[in-house]
């Protein structure tokens, strides 16, 4: 069984470029048309015009895209998180029902204190993470500093994989350290990347990069020591890549890029390694819920063949479709017209449509499997950390707590 899902949330301060950056996963995923800009409020994620225009796509929580890679397609959703801790629920229920998180920074003011909340509320979450250095092309722009610290303010260990030619106005590309290869987008929309051997003067900074790179995959992962140490095996990409996905999901290490969203550089590798590195919803471990009768705590695996339960993690209301709840699925399946049960109230009720949230529409979808985020129609009752079961076995999920706030004692 294949589950071609990442459920992200991307964190960042704010003008960290959050808004920015979404606009462009969406246009190089296909969503959207047009590059929009923050700054003429024309962007999808931009609030005034989604709750003038699209009302759905804020309220909705979350926004389902397809990146392809590979021959494969991923369905990538992006689930809207806030980047301050003051929204405590708010984050919280995000947290809840993500697997990952994107978390942007500017390249010129480094870790800040909003992003610093969420991370560690994160890392309490045992979520996996990725972070991109935006910015690359603003005044005072150092990546280097960035990733020093992430070490020294977020406890991290990150993983540099690229390094960025040049910075500010003078911003040109990325080097990749895994493909050993220069990276230079040229048309106005970045959406041609054009591949080159890495520049001379930048030889020396590359191999120092890529060595710290390997050293520090072979340091936390043992597997990759072995083979880093064994001088008769050649270490291939895929040898790379595995390793980087192994020690970003288990939380050792923390994969770094950088580019600007605002000039559309660095954004496809940012796609290509949040499908990479990031965990698909059924490599992450069986999920913890209580058989609502004998109360005996199960385990449920990820899967389909597992019995249906699901959180609501938000209930909207939208103009033409009326009251929707926000649904993360984590095992089993559901289709339209399923009976389903609302462990809290007891009472069960007949799912009438499933929706995948897109960027400005609504799409019907047949069914929802476990790992996906959808919409529902037909609910009565629903409140957001309800949890919804087979009307066979009720089980109820953790339902979503306010979390105490993390302070940080420096
Ligand atoms: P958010 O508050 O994190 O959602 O940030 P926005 O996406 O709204 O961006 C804040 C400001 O930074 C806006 O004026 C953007 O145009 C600008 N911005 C975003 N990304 C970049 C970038 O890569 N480079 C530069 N120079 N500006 C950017």
């Amino acid at each position: 069984m294949k589950y071609n899902t990442r459920n992200i949330g991307i964190i960042a301060h704010v003008d960290a470029g959050k808004t920015t950056l979404t606009e462009r996963l969406l246009y190089y995923t296909g969503m959207i048309h047009k590059i929009g800009n923050v700054d003429d409020g024309n962007t999808t994620m931009d609030k005034d015009i989604q709750e003038k225009n699209r009302g759905i796509t804020i309220s909705s929580a979350a926004i389902s895209t397809q990146w392809k890679k590979d021959d494969n397609v991923f369905n990538i959703n992006i689930i809207d998180t806030p980047g301050h801790i003051d929204f405590a629920v708010e984050v919280e229920r995000s947290l809840r029902v993500l697997d990952s998180v994107v978390a942007v920074f500017c390249a010129s003011s480094g870790v800040q204190p909003q992003t610093e909340n969420v991370w560690f509320q994160a890392e309490k979450h045992g979520i996996s993470k990725i972070c991109f250095i935006n910015k690359m092309d603003r005044i005072g722009a150092d990546f280097f500093a960035v990733l020093n610290e992430i070490r020294t303010k977020l406890d991290a260990v990150p993983l540099a994989l690229q390094i960025p030619i040049g910075s500010e106005n003078n911003f040109e590309g990325i080097i990749d350290l895994i493909k050993q290869k220069a990276l230079y987008w040229i048309d106005e929309n970045g959406e041609t990347i054009i591949e080159k051997e890495i520049p001379e003067n930048y030889h020396l900074e590359t191999n120092e990069w890529r060595m710290k790179l390997m050293e520090t995959l072979a340091e936390f992962d043992e597997a990759f020591f072995e083979t880093f140490m064994n001088s008769e095996i050649q270490i291939s990409e895929e040898m790379i890549l595995e390793a980087i996905k192994r020690t970003c999901q288990s939380r050792s290490l923390v994969p770094v890029l950088c580019g600007s969203a605002f000039k559309n550089k660095g954004v496809q590798p940012l796609l290509d390694a949040i499908i990479d590195y990031l965990p698909a919803p059924n490599q992450l471990p069986s999920i913890n819920g209580k058989d609502a009768k004998t109360e005996e705590t199960i385990e449920l695996e990820r899967n389909e063949e597992e019995t249906f339960s699901g959180l609501v993690f938000k209930v909207v209301i939208d103009k033409h479709m009326g009251k929707l709840a926000m649904l993360r699925i984590y095992s089993g399946n559901i289709k339209s017209g399923d009976t389903v049960l609302n462990v809290r109230t007891g009472e069960s009720f007949r799912i009438s449509r499933i929706l995948q949230m897109q960027s400005d529409k609504t799409l019907t979808i047949e069914e929802g499997k476990a790992g996906d985020i959808v919409a529902l129609t037909g609910i009565k009752d629903a409140k957001t950390g309800d949890s919804l079961s087979s009307i066979e076995r009720a089980v109820l999920l953790e339902s979503i707590t306010i979390p105490a706030p993390v302070i940080r004692v420096s």
